[in-house]
């Protein structure tokens, strides 16, 4: 293992957050992998994963995927030491109070370096929401999901801010001021890249 890693990075927010967006920047900021849950399945269903296939049912109504079977999938992805040296960038994962504990358990003595909350207006991401135009961004879907993340996703809030690990950015304004911003905020924990 090279002398010197990269940030382990969680990044929090609503769907439509810009989560996506901002962690394949900061993944190629860094040079590490950008692991989003929602991404996994979407392409394990496309190419006929039973796993994938199963998710898709959940992510087209708008609920969650069971954690069990999230937590197999980022297992599964843990367990190859090429995902997670020098560091990574997770998004969408956890969403969950389990899925969080769970992946204390897998990442072990070096856990997460920074959670980032990318705090964004409900009416904006349902804005947003609408626009992108992906298969699961239905009226009702789009709905269920924001109280999903009320209920399950954002006690993480208070979770990760317990463990100290908690950074809160603003996510409006241009993909590359929030960027900047959460470089800053990064660096500010981590050191600069
Ligand atoms: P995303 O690509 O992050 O917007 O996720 C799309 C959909 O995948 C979500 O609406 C959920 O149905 C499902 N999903 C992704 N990640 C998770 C997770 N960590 N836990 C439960 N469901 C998830």
């Amino acid at each position: 293992m090279s002398a010197r890693r990269g940030p382990r990075i969680v990044l929090l927010g609503k769907q439509g957050s810009g989560k996506g967006t901002q962690g394949v920047r900061l993944a190629r900021h860094y040079g590490m992998q950008h692991l989003s849950t929602g991404q996994m399945f979407r392409d394990s269903a496309e190419v006929g994963v039973r796993a994938g296939l199963e998710a898709k049912e959940y992510m087209d109504r708008g609920e969650l995927v069971p954690d069990d079977l999230v937590i197999a999938v980022v297992e599964e992805r843990f367990g190859n030491p090429g995902e997670v040296h020098p560091g990574f960038v997770l998004d969408g994962f956890p969403r969950t109070r389990q899925q969080a504990l769970e992946l204390d358990r897998i990442l072990g003595e070096h856990g997460l370096d920074i959670v980032i909350d990318l705090e964004v207006p409900s009416d904006v991401v349902v804005e947003r929401m609408r626009s992108r135009g992906r298969e699961d961004d239905t009226e009702e879907s789009i709905r269920r999901r924001l109280a999903l993340y009320e209920s399950e996703t954002k006690p993480l809030v208070d979770f990760y801010r317990d463990r100290s690990l908690l950074v809160t950015v603003d996510g409006l304004g241009s993909e590359e001021d929030v960027e900047r911003a959460l470089l800053a905020a990064i660096a500010s924990r981590f050191g600069a890249p």
